[in-house]
């Protein structure tokens, strides 16, 4: 299968168990989306998949385009196309978003044909005018150092802009919604969506709300309890999980 495949995933935190027997497809060009209660793993799952090397996997397998990947390093998921919008990204002084977006690029665009000379200054400066005016950020961000002192709001945005940057196969967002007021959280859905179009990519998005599902309409919802999906369905599930909350789950679905 082209895209993404988790298949009895188990990975542990200092000696618990946190994901437990968790599998998943994410086929290239759906958008899929995992929602579950704070505390249930979603984020120890998107470390997982991208190969954090705290969080490697007790058994299971997983693979992206048919290639299991579990020894891969994280910069080699990335340049298979693997990308992670991080729930609480990290900032990086010294290094501005502009030349973090361009080396990021060239990393890959070497990786791809090793006699590559790198990406064209004004070339990089035309996509990047473009990203950002889409997702309606200032030019001057650009010049900032990633991350540092951005608000909640500008970190997500500057997440999705590395997106729409690197172009990856799949992209997993975990809680890209979160400190985003309506507006910007408008601005964020409609980036994505425009991607997920131009680009058919796979889409796994991590949530703990339902809001975000009002602007990007997700294939399937999965419903994460406890390590592992407990309920799939489609997007009607979300509206469903809001106005039942969880615990509807839990006395449905006993958990082992
Ligand atoms: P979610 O993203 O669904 O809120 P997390 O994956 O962040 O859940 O956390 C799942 C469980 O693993 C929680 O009980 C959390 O306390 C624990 N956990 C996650 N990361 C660590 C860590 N680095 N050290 C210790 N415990 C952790
Ligand atoms: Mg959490
Ligand atoms: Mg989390």
């Amino acid at each position: 299968m082209t895209g993404l495949e988790i298949k009895n995933l188990s990975v542990n935190i200092h000696d618990k168990e946190i994901i437990k027997n968790f599998s998943l497809k994410v086929p290239k060009g759906e958008i899929h989306a995992v929602m579950g209660p704070n505390g249930t793993g979603k984020s120890t799952l998107s470390y997982s998949i991208m190969g954090h090397p705290a969080y490697h996997p007790t058994q299971g397998e997983i693979l992206l385009n048919d290639q299991i990947i579990n020894d891969w390093s994280p910069d080699q998921r990335s340049q298979a196309g693997l990308f992670l919008a991080m729930q609480y990204p990290v900032a990086v002084p010294g290094v501005s978003v502009a030349n973090f977006l361009r080396t990021a690029m060239n990393i890959r665009r070497k990786a791809a044909n090793p006699s590559d000379k790198g990406i064209p200054i004004p070339e990089f400066r035309k996509i990047l005018k473009e990203k950002m005016a889409y997702l309606k950020m200032d030019p001057s961000f650009s010049s900032r150092y990633l991350n540092d002192g951005f608000s909640g709001g500008e970190k997500k945005r500057a997440e999705v802009l590395q997106m729409a940057m690197l172009k990856p196969e799949i992209a997993i967002l975990d809680e890209i919604d979160s400190g985003l007021d309506i507006d910007a959280l408008r601005i964020v859905a409609e980036g994505i969506n425009t991607l997920a179009q131009e680009n058919q990519m796979g889409i796994l998005i991590i949530t703990h709300y339902q809001r975000l599902l009002d602007y990007i309409k997700p294939d399937v919802v999965h419903i994460m309890m406890d390590g592992h999906i407990v309920l799939s369905g489609k997007s009607e599930l979300a509206l469903e999980l809001e106005e039942k909350g969880y615990d509807w789950i839990r006395q449905e679905q006993p958990l082992p």
